[in-house]
C-alpha cells in the first residue's frame, strides 16, 4: 500500500515534467504565447514582479486541488497521492526555476551540485536562443547531458 502510493507520487511528478514539457514547446509557445511573452522580457529588459506567466501556476494547481480534496472527501488514498505528486512538481519547479535560476527569492543564489548547475545551463539555453525560433530546452529536470559541460 505505502509503496504503492510512493509510486504514484512519483509517477504524477515525472508525468508532470512531460505535461511541463509539452505545454510550454506546443501552448506557451504557440496560442497562448502572450501569457507566457512576459516571462522572457528579462532576456531583454527585466522582468515585472508578477508575470502573467504565474497563471499557469494556478492552472496547474488545479487538478491536484481537486485531487486531494476529492481523494479526502472519498476516503481515496491513490487521489490524495497524485495529488500529492503534482504538487511535489509545482514546489520543485517553484524552487528551481523561479527561485534558483530567476532570483525571485533571496536564496539559493549559488548552487554547488553539478546536476543543479546543469539545469541553470539548460535553462539558459532556453532564455537565451540564437533567434526567435530558436527555443531549446523547453523542460525543466529532464535535458541533454551536454548540459553537464
Ligand atoms: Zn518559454
Ligand atoms: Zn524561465
Amino acid at each position: 500500500m505505502i509503496l504503492t502510493l510512493i509510486l504514484i507520487i512519483a509517477a504524477a511528478f515525472a508525468f508532470m515534467e512531460f505535461v511541463a514539457w509539452s505545454n510550454h514547446k506546443y501552448v506557451m509557445h504557440g496560442f497562448l504565447w502572450p501569457l507566457h511573452k512576459d516571462h522572457h522580457l528579462t532576456d531583454i529588459a527585466g522582468k515585472p514582479v508578477l508575470q502573467k506567466n504565474d497563471l499557469f501556476f494556478l492552472i496547474y494547481a488545479i487538478p491536484a486541488i481537486v485531487l486531494i480534496i476529492w481523494g479526502f472527501s472519498a476516503g481515496n488514498p491513490y487521489m490524495i497521492s497524485a495529488g500529492a505528486g503534482i504538487t511535489l512538481y509545482g514546489i520543485t519547479y517553484f524552487i528551481f526555476h523561479d527561485v534558483v535560476y530567476h532570483h525571485r527569492l533571496p536564496f539559493f543564489r549559488n548552487p554547488k551540485n553539478s546536476y543543479v548547475k546543469a539545469i541553470i545551463k539548460a535553462h539558459d539555453a532556453h532564455h537565451r536562443p540564437k533567434n526567435r525560433t530558436d527555443f531549446n530546452n523547453f523542460g525543466l529536470l529532464v535535458f541533454s547531458k551536454r548540459y553537464f559541460n
